[in-house]
C-alpha cells in the first residue's frame, strides 16, 4: 500500500526525532544492556518516585478523586482546578496571567505541533509565513512539525571558543534582524535552556529578541521544557517572566513525569483560544493523571522545593560528573565541550573528526553506546560547514557507572579514529 498524501510525506517518512525514539526504547525497555546517552528522557530520581508513589496512594484512596481521574473527559482548555492553581502559581512569580491565558495539551510536543501550524504555514492566496529559530541547533523535535514544506527558516550561531576546552554559541542578532527583514516570519522560537547544547540564553538575549518580535509584530515562543519555573535545570543564568506577546511551552516531563504526556501553554487569550479548540479536534481532550499529580504538588506547595532543592542539584552534579569523565578521557583528543548552563546534555565538539557525526554514531552503537547524532540539530535552511557534523549530543541522566563505562569507550573509538 501506498501513502502518497503530503501529510503523510511530511509525518511518517522519516524523521531524526523517530530515530531517536526508536533508540530510547530500544535501549529503555527492550534492550537495557546498552549504554545509554542518547534521548531526552529524565534520570530516575527515586525521592520524587516516592514522592509520586505517595500521591498516587492518595488519589487512589479517595473514590471521589478515581472518578475524576478515570471517568471524565477534561474541559477544551484542560483541567479547570489545575489551571487555577497554575494561575496562582504564576501569579506568585509576578507574571501578569489569569486563568485565561493558560491551556493543556497533551505533552509539549503536540503543543508545538499546534501552534506552529496555527501561526504558520500556507494562507488561502499566499505562501504563507514561517518559523525563524534565531540561533542553531535547536530541538530537533521541532524539524518535521510543519505540515508545509520548508516551515523552519535557521540562523548559524556564532561561534566562541575558550580556554579549558569550552565553547559557547551566541545568537547573531544581525542575522536575524535580516532574516525578519524579508517579511514572511510568523512567530521566532528558542529553547531555553536549549535542547541539545545545554545553552542558556541570557536574560539581555532574551530581551533583544523580545524587541525584535515586538517590532515585527509577532511572538516570541519560549521552549522551557528544561527551564523555569519548572523543573528548573538551569545552571546559571536568571528567569525571565512570561508577558504578552511571548507563547511560554512547560512541561511536567523533564521534572520526571514523561509518562504523563502533560504540556502547559501561557500566551494571549486569544491564542490560548484557538490551541484549545484545536487541541480538542485533534485529541477531544488531555490525559488527567498529569494534571492530578500536578494540582496536588502545587495545592500543597511542594513544587518550588522539589526543583531548588532536589532536581536541580542532582543534575548539577552529574553534569559535573560527566564533565570531569570527559575531561580525563578525551584529553589527548582534539574535543570542545559547550558550556553546560542547563537541561542535562553534554554538547561535545570533536574538531576534524576523520569521519561524519551520524557515521561515530553508528559505530558505536555497533559497540553498544548509543549518544545522538548532533547533525539532526542543524535544521531549516542554514547550512553551517563541517562544524553540523562534527558534533554529539550525550545525556548524563545514567547511572554514574555507565556514564564512565561510556566515556571510556567513546574515548577509545576516538583515539582510534585521530590516530592518537
Ligand atoms: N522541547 C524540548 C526542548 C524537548 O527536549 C522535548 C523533549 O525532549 C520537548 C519539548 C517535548 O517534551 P514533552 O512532549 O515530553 O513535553
Amino acid at each position: 500500500m501506498s501513502y502518497p498524501s503530503l501529510f503523510a510525506q511530511r509525518l511518517a517518512s522519516g524523521s531524526g526525532i523517530v530515530d531517536l525514539m526508536a533508540d530510547l526504547g530500544e535501549a529503555l525497555n527492550v534492550n537495557p544492556s546498552m549504554l545509554f546517552l542518547g534521548g531526552g528522557n529524565p534520570a530516575r530520581i527515586p525521592e520524587f518516585e516516592a514522592l509520586m508513589a505517595q500521591e498516587l496512594k492518595q488519589l487512589a484512596g479517595d473514590e471521589e478523586a478515581v472518578h475524576r481521574l478515570l471517568g471524565v473527559y477534561q474541559s477544551p482548555q484542560g483541567s479547570e482546578a489545575l489551571i487555577s492553581e497554575l494561575s496562582a502559581f504564576f501569579q506568585g512569580l509576578a507574571w501578569p496571567v489569569t486563568e485565561q491565558n493558560i491551556c493543556l495539551s497533551s505533552g509539549s510536543q503536540s503543543a508545538f505541533f499546534m501552534l506552529f501550524n496555527l501561526l504558520a504555514g500556507p494562507e488561502a492566496h499566499a505562501e504563507g509565513k514561517k518559523i525563524l529559530l534565531p540561533m542553531l541547533p535547536e530541538y530537533l523535535g521541532y524539524a518535521q512539525q510543519g505540515l508545509a514544506e520548508h516551515m523552519f527558516e535557521a540562523c548559524a550561531p556564532l561561534i566562541e571558543e575558550q580556554p579549558g576546552q569550552r565553547f559557547s554559541y551566541h545568537c547573531d542578532f544581525e542575522a536575524v534582524e535580516s532574516r525578519l527583514a524579508v517579511g514572511d516570519i510568523a512567530a521566532l522560537c528558542v529553547s531555553r535552556p536549549t535542547n541539545p547544547s545545554g545553552n542558556v540564553h541570557s536574560v539581555q538575549t532574551m530581551e533583544c529578541l523580545g524587541r525584535l518580535a515586538d517590532k515585527y509584530q509577532i511572538p516570541l515562543i519560549v521552549d522551557a521544557a528544561y527551564g523555569d519555573p519548572f523543573p528548573g535545570v538551569v545552571y546559571d543564568a536568571e528567569p525571565i517572566a512570561w508577558k504578552p506577546n511571548r507563547i511560554f511551552v512547560l512541561s511536567l516531563s523533564k521534572l520526571g513525569l514523561p509518562g504523563v504526556r502533560t504540556g502547559i501553554v501561557v500566551a494571549d487569550t486569544s491564542l490560548i483560544e484557538k490551541l484549545s479548540a484545536i487541541n480538542t479536534v485533534l485529541s477531544l481532550a488531555n490525559g488527567n493523571l498529569g494534571p492530578a499529580l500536578f494540582e496536588s504538588l502545587l495545592k500543597a506547595k511542594k513544587l518550588k522545593p522539589l526543583c531548588s532543592d532536589l532536581i536541580q542539584p542532582f543534575y548539577e552534579r552529574k553534569r559535573n560528573y560527566m564533565q570531569a569523565l570527559i575531561d580525563t578521557h578525551l584529553q589527548s583528543l582534539p574535543y570542545r565541550l559547550h558550556q553546560a548552563q542547563g537541561a542535562f546534555f553534554l554538547w561535545l565538539w570533536l574538531k576534524d573528526l576523520p569521519l561524519t557525526s551520524f557515521e561515530l554514531y553508528e559505530r558505536l552503537k555497533k559497540r553498544s553506546l548509543l549518544v545522538m547524532d548532533g547533525s539532526h540539530f542543524f535544521f531549516g535552511s542554514q547550512v553551517l560547514g563541517s562544524h553540523q557534523h562534527e558534533c554529539l549530543r550525550l545525556s548524563y541522566c545514567a547511572e554514574d557507572a555507565v556514564l564512565e563505562q561510556a566515556v571510556i569507550l567513546l574515548a577509545d573509538e576516538l583515539k582510534q579514529l585521530y590516530a592518537v
